[in-house]
């Protein structure tokens, strides 16, 4: 007989995992090396260290180290808010009268609302370590700047954000927040950087985008004394930090006799899909267990779906290196219409790699009219109100107990409840007033941004 799961699995303070896990460490094969856009060769240590603080650019280069230690002070962080439980979500599964098991991991439960503190921390940590005074990043949906914000106040730092315009003017509480713990917000495009004033002269009522908001976060760290800049997704080191998510799921899951047949995660850059399946994709690999990976994005910004397998910038200003990953072509600017997050035109190397090698078992792009209506059911029956990017994982799930309720069959799922959505209201006013609009890029859509993938000698023809 079956045990009686409870609702909640915690783990107290000293069950929290201690150690990073680096699923590069027990990849056969790595991602293609990144590139210097200048020399066009691959990129060496030296060639980071003017963008990012020392610690964290040798992060991105480890290929070989299993697992880091995390320092005592990002320990002391994480206790604020982690661990942070997995919850059995009964009642969802109730509602959809399936016989599978829909377990979710909770990461929203500290003020940026999303995982992506467990980063932002680590990265200002290590700023703090080789006594930087400041640093600058871009925020999309408004998450990271908060994030960063937070992070910077807890270890004294100064932060500059660029904020992508249309969304600064979108959720002003985000802007507000990110100001009330101390940061500059500058929407991008600006004119305080070359690149934002060059995208301004030919596009002056551009509502910006990601890439845009990067390269000027980039300009600006290079060009100030004492700053460096963080990115809060994407990159190897972003991966390796939120693998915390992934280690707390695997004990959680073993203490309640469980492992998940299916893990999902909704995929912007990668960071909280690769967090999430962080440990039980190192499994696969070592031919332990064959857990199904679905990373879901939306349909109106099909990076994995729809995207080649390239090198690109992961930039608008073509300043930062070049990364093999699946990518819609630096200049790709998403519809406005799409609500939250989400938008970035590439993907993480390491999830790209993955997903190409067949580990990443599905990508999967789903239109946000329908992402609304699961958050909506969600929040009835879990009362938590997710974020809209979150709600990507939540479709995912419902759709695949539905399939589990056609079969007969009993899976376990877990998906990723990456934040909640407190901030996203106009999105779900939107979506109440039925102005929510389903915007899918055409195929020659999709050529323009494709148009834009550079030229590598040897390489990339
Ligand atoms: C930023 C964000 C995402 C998307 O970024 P990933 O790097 O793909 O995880 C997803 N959910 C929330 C709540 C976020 O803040």
């Amino acid at each position: 007989m079956s045990r009686k799961v409870p609702k909640r699995v915690f783990l107290t303070e000293d069950q929290m995992p201690t150690k990073w896990y680096n699923v590069r460490a027990d990849m056969k094969e790595q991602h293609d090396p990144y590139i210097n856009p200048g020399t066009m060769k691959p990129i060496e240590l030296e060639d980071l260290l003017p963008v990012f603080c020392t610690e964290l650019a040798k992060q991105e280069g480890d290929c070989q180290t299993r697992y880091f230690d995390i320092p005592e002070e990002i320990l002391d962080f994480y206790k604020i808010y982690r661990p942070s439980p997995i919850v059995r979500a009964y009642e969802l599964e109730k509602a959809l009268d399936t016989p599978a098991k829909i377990y979710y991991k909770f990461e929203g439960n500290n003020t940026s609302g999303s995982h992506k503190l467990n980063t932002a921390a680590a990265q200002t940590y290590y700023a703090k370590k080789q006594n930087l005074k400041g640093l600058t990043t871009e925020t999309g949906a408004g998450q990271w700047g908060t994030a960063m914000a937070m992070a910077t106040a807890y270890f004294g730092l100064d932060l500059i954000v660029y904020m992508v315009k249309c969304s600064s003017e979108q959720k002003p509480y985000r802007k507000a927040v990110i100001e009330t713990f101390g940061a500059q917000l500058i929407p991008s495009p600006s004119e305080t950087t070359n690149v934002g004033r060059e995208i301004l002269k030919n596009h002056p009522n551009t509502g910006g985008s990601l890439g845009c908001a990067i390269s000027e976060a980039v300009e600006k760290a290079v060009t100030t004394e004492g700053y460096r800049y963080v990115l809060g997704s994407v990159l190897n080191q972003v991966l390796l930090h939120q693998s915390i998510i992934g280690e707390e799921c695997k004990m959680q899951m073993e203490m309640i006799d469980e492992y998940p047949d299916i893990v999902i995660g909704c995929a912007g850059g990668g960071s909280n899909m690769g967090g999430v399946m962080a440990s039980f994709m190192q499994d696969k690999l070592l031919g332990k267990t064959n857990p199904y990976f679905i990373a879901v994005e939306p349909a109106s910004c099909p990076t994995m779906t729809r995207g080649k397998y390239a090198y690109d910038f992961c930039d608008t200003g073509h300043i930062t290196p070049l990364a093999k990953m699946y990518t819609l072509g630096a200049d790709f600017i998403p519809s406005p219409d799409h609500a939250g997050g989400l938008r970035y035109h590439g993907m993480s190397p390491v999830l790209s790699k993955l997903y190409h090698d067949g580990f990443l078992d599905e990508a999967r792009a789903v239109v946000q009219t329908e992402v609304f209506d699961a958050a909506v059911q969600f929040a009835k029956y879990e009362t938590i109100l997710p974020a809209p990017e979150s709600a990507h994982a939540i479709l995912a799930a419902i759709q695949e107990a539905n399939k589990c309720k056609e079969s007969g069959e009993a899976k376990t799922i877990l998906f990723n409840l990456s934040g909640t959505g407190n901030f996203d209201m106009g999105a779900y006013t939107a979506y109440r007033e039925g102005k929510m609009k389903n915007y899918v890029p055409s195929d020659e859509d999709l050529a323009q941004g494709f148009a834009s993938l550079p030229k590598i000698p040897g390489i990339q023809e």
